[in-house]
C-alpha cells in the first residue's frame, strides 16, 4: 500500500486523536446524534486498522480505485464497517461503487443517477445516497448548482425514495463556512431529508452548531496528507 502514503503512520497516535475528536463532537452536538466519518484517503490500511481497533467503524474515501484496494479485506474482518464515497464519481465507475460503498455522498447529476440506478438493478443492492450541493456555486466544483438543487433533489427523491437520505456540501475554501452550512441545512429541512453531511477537520464544530448530522474528518484524525488527493 506504499502508494497511498509517503509518510509513516504511527497507529498509536490514532486512538488519542479519535478520543479527542469524539469528545469535541459530543460537546458541540449537545446530545444530538452526529456520525463521525473517518476520512482515510491517501492513508494506509495500517492507519485504518488502528482506527478500527479504537472502535471507529465509519470511513470515507474519495476514490473508487483506492477504496477497492484497501477495504474488501478490512470489511471481511469487520462486518460492522460502513464505507462512504465522498469524492466525485464517474459514471463508468458506478457499478464498482455500488458494489463497494454503503453510502454514495456525491450524487450530483442526472447521468450519474441513471448509471447508479442501472448498477443497483444489476447488483440487487442500492447504497444510501446523498445529493452533493455546490453551495458556493464555484465553477469546476462538484455538486449540483444552487439554482438547480431544489429540482434535482425532488427528482432524486421521486426516483430513489428512501434511499435518498440527505445532502452533502464542501464550502468554498477561505470563506466563513457557516453561511454555507446553513444554506445546506435549510435545503435539507425544506426537503425533509434527515442527513446533513457538512464539516471537516477545520470546521466540524461549526458545522455541528449549524445542524450537521455527519462530519467528515481526515487530517485531524490521521495526520496531514502529503500526497496529492
Ligand atoms: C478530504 C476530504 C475530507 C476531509 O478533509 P480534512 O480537512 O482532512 O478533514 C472531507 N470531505 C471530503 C469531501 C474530502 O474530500
Amino acid at each position: 500500500m506504499s502508494e497511498f502514503s509517503p509518510e509513516t503512520i504511527r497507529p498509536e497516535t490514532i486512538r488519542p486523536a479519535l478520543d479527542s475528536i469524539r469528545a469535541r463532537i459530543a460537546t458541540a452536538a449537545q446530545g444530538r446524534a452526529v456520525t463521525l466519518i473517518a476520512v482515510s484517503k491517501t492513508k494506509p490500511v495500517a492507519a485504518i486498522e488502528a482506527a478500527l481497533a479504537a472502535g471507529q467503524l465509519v470511513f470515507g474515501e474519495n476514490r473508487v480505485q483506492e477504496a477497492a484496494a484497501k477495504f474488501p479485506l478490512l470489511r471481511a474482518a469487520h462486518p460492522g464497517l460502513a464505507l462512504h464515497l465522498i469524492g466525485p464519481l464517474q459514471t463508468n465507475k458506478a457499478r464498482e461503487a455500488v458494489a463497494l460503498f454503503d453510502c454514495i455522498d456525491s450524487l450530483d447529476r442526472p447521468k450519474l443517477a441513471d448509471a447508479l440506478a442501472a448498477a443497483a438493478e444489476r447488483a440487487g443492492r442500492m447504497p444510501r445516497l446523498l445529493v452533493q450541493v455546490n453551495v458556493g456555486d464555484e465553477p469546476q466544483k462538484a455538486g449540483v448548482s444552487l439554482a438547480e438543487a431544489d429540482g434535482f433533489i425532488r427528482a432524486m427523491r421521486a426516483r430513489f425514495g428512501e434511499r435518498l437520505r440527505g445532502l452533502m456540501a464542501i464550502p468554498p475554501l477561505g470563506e466563513d463556512p457557516a453561511p454555507h452550512f446553513r444554506t445546506l441545512v435549510a435545503m435539507a429541512d425544506t426537503h425533509g431529508l434527515p442527513v446533513r453531511s457538512i464539516g471537516m477537520s477545520d470546521d466540524f464544530e461549526t458545522a455541528i452548531a449549524c445542524g450537521a448530522t455527519e462530519v467528515r474528518v481526515g487530517s485531524a484524525l490521521f495526520g496531514a496528507r502529503h500526497a496529492p488527493q
